[in-house]
């Protein structure tokens, strides 16, 4: 199927066969080609794919067919003209500033974004005379007083790791077009199977491919998908100079992952909804955190905004650190890790890994207590998770 008919199939039908352009050998499978460089008919024809002026494949740092497949069946899925696949998400996250940014130009982000976003911004945009500002995710007014003349881009995460706070998307959208700025949303939590930031109003779409994409824990990659002006001319203008593209291999992973993308999330969202209403029903457990609950702060613009509430359930257990080491320590089959969007249930505990160097001071801020813990539910029976994750709540007393 030709991604140029894309528009006339829905999400199911795309996610399986949109972008695929079948070889001479009639394979049914997308195939993988593992090649750096590709072949010309005649020096004519090297100089004019060199010139631009005939479009093809030259070399795998530009384009390859394995990934431009996936780029174009994830460009499918989010409703986005073009779409670039890179080696990691924050090399899409890299390759967006890069790409969009200049010295002297001013980024608002949400405060609440993944670890390595921050040190990014605030290590190395800095260095190159970008500045940026945090905000708090959900307070509108926060964002409009934070905007300046010189302000390019607003980033954010919704929901946000690891509170699940939700951020209006339109709004934040409206809001950034009306101050001639461009509004990125990382929509690593719930994929474009449970929510399009496109369709919402954002310019740019970024992913850790990584985390639900591949969706079994196996392959590094990340994406940006936006318009032709912003993702196919300026992301890629710096993908291709500057080298962190996707490998062939990765992509055809991540092709196969999008294949089950809508099943996969429509089932981690049941297994973390039935999860967080038991977490929610435990005398040892304090509060949960998740939009698909009713007592969520914004559980209406959850529902509004995203088809399924995820997979991703944060709970605060009574008693601290302590407490909450003890629920992770007491567990066999949930694993220990920080990572996300496996088939496999993880579960970190947010306060001494992934926000240990944010400070303590700034945690409280952000509400990122000591007894917190985040689970990424997985596709395992939610009884067998329920009775793991009651072994060390038991033992709380
Ligand atoms: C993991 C993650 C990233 C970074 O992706 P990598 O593939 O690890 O480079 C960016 N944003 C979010 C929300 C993530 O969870």
């Amino acid at each position: 199927m030709d991604s140029d008919q894309s528009e006339d199939y829905r999400f199911e039908t795309l996610a399986v066969r949109a972008g695929q352009v079948r070889t001479g050998e009639g394979e049914h499978s997308e195939p993988i080609f593992p090649t750096s460089s590709f072949v010309f008919a005649s020096a004519a024809e090297a100089a004019a794919r060199f010139s631009g002026a005939v479009p093809g494949n030259i070399y795998s740092r530009f384009t390859n067919p394995t990934v431009r497949t996936f780029e174009r069946r994830l460009a499918a899925l989010e409703g986005g003209e073009c779409s670039v696949a890179t080696a990691s998400g924050m090399a899409a996250i890299l390759s967006t500033c890069m790409g969009l940014l200049k010295a002297g130009d001013h980024v608002v982000s949400s405060r609440s974004v993944f670890g390595s976003t921050t040190s990014l911004f605030n290590t190395y945009l800095q260095r190159f005379g970008v500045a940026v500002d945090y905000v708090a995710l959900t307070d509108p007014g926060a964002w409009e007083r934070a905007l300046r003349p010189a302000t390019r881009l607003l980033f954010l995460e919704t929901p946000s790791n690891p509170l699940t706070e939700v951020a209006d998307i339109a709004a934040l959208a409206d809001l950034a077009h009306r101050h001639g700025a461009l509004l990125a949303v990382d929509n690593c939590f719930c994929t474009p199977a449970l929510q399009r930031p496109l369709a919402l109003g954002a310019d740019l779409v970024i992913h850790s491919a990584t985390k639900y994409l591949d969706g079994q824990g196996r392959c590094m990659g990340g994406a940006v998908v936006g318009s032709q002006e912003l993702v196919g001319k300026e992301v890629f203008g710096f993908l291709r100079t500057a080298g962190p593209s996707m490998s062939p291999f990765n992509a055809w992973v991540f092709l196969k992952g999008l294949e089950t993308l809508a099943l996969r999330m429509r089932a981690h969202s049941a297994n973390a909804l039935d999860l967080a209403r038991w977490l929610e029903g435990h005398p040892r457990v304090h509060r949960v955190h998740y939009p698909g609950l009713a007592s969520h702060p914004q559980h209406e613009l959850a529902c509004r905004q995203q088809s399924a509430p995820g997979g991703i359930v944060s709970f605060e257990v009574v008693g601290g650190q302590a407490a909450a080491w003890t629920v992770v320590d007491r567990t066999r089959l949930v694993s220990i890790t920080a990572n996300l969007g496996d088939t496999k249930t993880t579960i970190t505990h947010p306060a001494s890994t992934t926000h240990a160097r944010v400070g303590a001071e700034a945690r409280a801020e952000a509400g990122i207590g000591d007894g917190l813990l985040r689970l990424s539910v997985g596709l395992e029976a939610v009884e067998d998770l329920e009775a793991d994750l009651d072994r060390g709540l038991a033992a709380l007393g």
